[in-house]
């Protein structure tokens, strides 16, 4: 089938990588179609799609059976900012169980293949580094974070038993922490909130003590992946860790914004949060075998455009925005 034929739905197209994928998707000459119920997604970015003339938006909540043409969907819907999930937890779980059974009903009813994104915290706080498809995780049932790592799972179970028992088309990615320009200036996760910090001369708050550790993927690496495991031809039903292997401790990451900002802000250490994983680096054999893959951009080279792109949203707001760590140590 030619793309320029073929119609692709996006849940959680308004958000971070929905936004980015749906304007890859356009720039190849798909007809896409965004489904969000706009929680954390940015109205800006569908205003901005929606003059390609081939991008249609929906606005509707996953957790509600949708019926659409479609021929292939890639599920996005879900916060993934540990503040944001963690809001309204029963939300996150029911998004991520009764979204992922929705739209799985509708690659059925369209004979559509559909990718789910998955995450590293499938493995949870985890005690095998780096971490390869076959860990199994150590998820802590009855944490914050569970609403979020039991969902994600319960989600990949039902992409695989819809393989097994109906043949469904199933591409299931672990994405791990991706970050650049167009994330919300108040998503809460480490870059967004430090880049912030930086250009604020704000304080930068480390949780803990800075050794833990995250691997640092740049957005356009990721869309590349996404794309990539969704097109791969043949049937696919395993995990494919998406990330960036290279392994940085928080600490580290602090120093690199405080630099490339210029900025005079000091590092603040607050109390570790609760079942935050300790380390976490992808093993990315798999995606390099069947997809061709690996990521290009180093954090260097990434936090350049994503610290332009904070500036830029600054200089347009009238109020000084306060991230989720910054109003929680100064409340307005
Ligand atoms: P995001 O919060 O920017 O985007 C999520 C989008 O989903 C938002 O537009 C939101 O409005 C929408 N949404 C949330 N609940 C919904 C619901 N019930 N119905 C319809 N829409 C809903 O997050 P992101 O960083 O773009 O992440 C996108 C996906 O990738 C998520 O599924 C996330 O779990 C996964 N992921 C992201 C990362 C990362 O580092 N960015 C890492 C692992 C997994
Ligand atoms: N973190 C931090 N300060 C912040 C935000 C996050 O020290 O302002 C830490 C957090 O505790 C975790 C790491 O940075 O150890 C990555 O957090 P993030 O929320 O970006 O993603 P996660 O991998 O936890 O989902």
């Amino acid at each position: 089938m030619r793309s320029s034929n073929r119609t692709t739905v996006v849940t959680g197209g308004a958000g971070f990588l929905g936004y980015h994928l749906c304007k890859r998707l356009l720039a190849e000459g798909e007809w896409v179609v965004c489904v969000d119920d706009m929680s954390t997604g940015m109205q800006a970015h569908v205003d901005e799609l929606a003059a390609s003339g081939r991008y249609e938006f929906i606005r509707h909540d996953v957790r509600e059976p949708l019926s659409l043409k479609a021929d292939r969907i890639f599920n996005l819907a879900c916060p993934a900012s540990p503040p944001a999930y963690e809001a309204d937890p029963i939300k996150t779980m029911l998004t991520n169980v009764l979204g992922a059974r929705n739209l799985l009903d509708m690659a059925v009813e369209n004979g559509a293949r559909i990718l789910q994104a998955s995450t590293s915290e499938v493995y949870g706080d985890p005690l095998q580094h780096p971490q390869n498809e076959d860990y199994r995780g150590n998820v802590a049932i009855m944490g914050p974070r569970a609403c979020y790592d039991e969902g994600k799972r319960c989600a990949e179970t039902l992409f695989y038993d819809y393989h097994r028992t109906l043949k469904v088309d199933i591409r299931v990615a672990r994405i791990f922490n991706t970050y650049g320009p167009s994330m919300r200036a108040d998503d809460g996760r480490v870059i967004s909130n430090f880049v912030i910090q930086a250009l604020l001369g704000e304080d930068l708050t480390v949780y803990g003590d800075g050794s833990f550790t995250r691997s640092f993927c740049y957005v356009d690496d990721m869309i590349e992946g996404l794309v990539r495991l969704m097109d791969h031809e043949g049937d696919l039903p395993l995990p494919v860790n998406l990330g960036n292997p290279r392994e940085f401790s928080i600490n580290d990451v602090a120093r690199t914004v405080i630099s490339m900002t210029g900025s005079a802000s000091k590092v603040v250490h607050l109390p570790e949060a609760l079942d935050d994983p300790k380390v976490r680096r992808p093993v990315i054999d798999r995606a390099r075998k069947i997809l061709k893959w690996e990521p290009k951009i180093r954090l260097e080279d990434g936090l350049p455009p994503t610290i332009r792109h904070f500036a830029r949203e600054l200089s347009t707001l009238k109020e000084t925005p306060r991230s989720h760590a910054v109003t929680k140590i100064f409340p307005a």
